[in-house]
């Protein structure tokens, strides 16, 4: 069902139980009302007419039935009965035999002293009258033609209202349901107008103040993210297929030359040693592109265990050695543990030890001395690696760019790399729930900062 039908059939329904609820309540408290005075009228008459007829000597029955008849107070279908103590009629109105005063009303009446029932189309009201001492049953009975008359004309009067208002309601509820959810219908339509080659058009944000405009602007957000991510993506696949076909076109060249005539045993070796370095190239930068494909899904598919941090790095300072014997790793502790849990975290080693091993590794690549600081320390709940170098430095502009696939800083143009290294770092520091913080100054030092939590939730 639709929303706009949802809202008009519910607004329906509470004015239709409001209005009902009100009506059948007037209805009720107008009949209520209607009896009590119709019987105070009749009370009124039974006291009259026992006045009259018992105290007064000069009235008898005839002259009583005179007055009855013509008193402006007779009611419509006017009967009065009046008993003895015994229950023998003394009174009663002319051709009146029309309702049957039972001898159980008359004793109920002796013993309660007023009663108040309905016979037929009658109401009628019963009094014990005492007067020396000596007890009278006095009946008034009467329509109240008038008083049913109204309450049908106030009942016909509220059905109708109810009919009306209904319909006004459903009318009203639908214009106002429309109108009420139209700017959704306009967000609909745009929305259905955005599409892969479209990510730059956006909703309609108003000031941001209702609830509609707020939903545009949390749209637009994410369609700004859709887009950024898409861009990335995009660039992500032009420079992959860029890094991959420049060794590819280095080697072709070189084997082409190569082979365009005869050549010395020696041209062959260097050429084959040339080839050799540019697939080890291309080995490390599939591999890297692998990792970060990898690691961009979630950390439950990565087999998590405890890993002592201390000793990843004496591996990785061993490893950095044993390839690149230019390069010094200094691995410092700037506490020493009581435990030997203090630098165990929750994490996957391989993924870690290729995170420690490329900060260590830029830092002897971009540093004049070829050389890297690792301080290695701990809190109750994280352990804290800190990576510093003394060498070419990263601009304040540069700090978030470099944290972007084969985004590699001027300065570091001459320095052999893919810019592959820290996205792919910082993936695997943040499936460890941790984060890396990052100071430097251009030509004076860089200080890597990474926090990582021991236990992850
Ligand atoms: P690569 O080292 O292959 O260039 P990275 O992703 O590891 O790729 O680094 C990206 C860029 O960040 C580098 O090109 C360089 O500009 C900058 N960078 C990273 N580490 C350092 C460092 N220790 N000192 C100076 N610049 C760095």
């Amino acid at each position: 069902m639709q929303i706009r039908t949802r809202l008009t059939l519910l607004f329906i329904a509470i004015v239709a139980l409001t209005i009902l609820a009100s009506s059948v309540f007037i209805y009720a408290f107008s009949s209520t009302y209607r009896s009590t005075e119709f019987y105070e009228r009749l009370a009124n008459k039974a006291h009259s007419m026992a006045k009259l007829f018992i105290d007064v000597d000069e009235v008898d029955a005839n002259l009583l039935r005179i007055i009855e008849n013509t008193a402006p107070s007779t009611l419509p279908e006017e009967h009065i009965y009046i008993f003895n103590s015994k229950g023998e009629s003394i009174y009663k109105s002319i051709n009146d035999d029309l309702i049957e005063i039972s001898d159980n009303l008359k004793k109920k009446l002796f013993f309660e002293g007023e009663i108040k029932v309905t016979k037929d189309i009658y109401e009628i009201y019963g009094l014990r009258y005492e007067t020396n001492g000596q007890p009278y049953l006095v009946f008034a009975a009467a329509t109240d033609r008038f008083g049913y008359s109204k309450l049908k004309n106030l009942r016909n009067i509220l059905v109708i209202n109810y009919a009306v208002v209904l319909v006004i309601i459903a009318i009203g509820g639908w214009i106002f349901s429309s109108k009420a959810l139209s700017p959704i219908t306009g967000i609909i339509q745009k929305v259905e107008n955005i599409t892969e080659t479209s990510l730059n058009l956006r909703l309609d944000e108003g000031k941001g103040q209702d609830e509609i405009e707020k939903l545009a602007l949390t749209f637009n957000r994410m369609l700004e993210r859709l887009e950024l991510a898409f861009i990335m993506q995009k660039n992500f696949v032009a420079n992959a297929s860029h890094e991959l076909r420049t060794p590819l076109t280095a080697m072709t060249g070189q084997l082409e030359v190569v082979l365009l005539k005869e050549r010395e045993k020696e041209d062959y070796m260097r050429t084959i040693q040339s080839v050799l370095d540019d697939i080890r190239n291309l080995n490390i930068i599939c591999n890297r592109l692998l990792l970060l494909a990898q690691t961009n899904t979630d950390r439950k598919d990565f087999n998590f265990v405890s890993v002592r941090v201390d000793d990843l790095l004496w591996q990785v300072q061993s490893d950095i050695r044993k390839f690149n014997p230019t390069y010094t790793v200094h691995v410092n502790f700037k506490s020493l543990p009581e435990n030997e849990n203090d630098f165990v975290v929750e994490g996957n080693p391989h993924l870690l030890k290729t995170a420690l091993t490329n900060f260590a590794e830029n830092g002897c690549k971009f540093s004049k001395n070829r050389s890297v600081d690792v301080e290695l320390d701990f809190d109750e709940k994280n352990i804290l690696v800190s990576f510093l170098d003394q060498g070419i430095g990263i601009r304040k502009e540069d700090f978030k760019m470099i944290f972007q696939p084969f985004y590699r800083s001027k300065d570091a143009i001459s320095i052999p790399g893919h810019g592959l290294g820290l996205p792919l770092i910082e993936k695997i520091i943040k499936i460890h729930g941790g984060e890396i913080s990052l100071d430097s100054v251009p030509n004076e030092y860089t200080h890597f900062k990474v926090r990582i939590p021991k236990n992850q939730v």
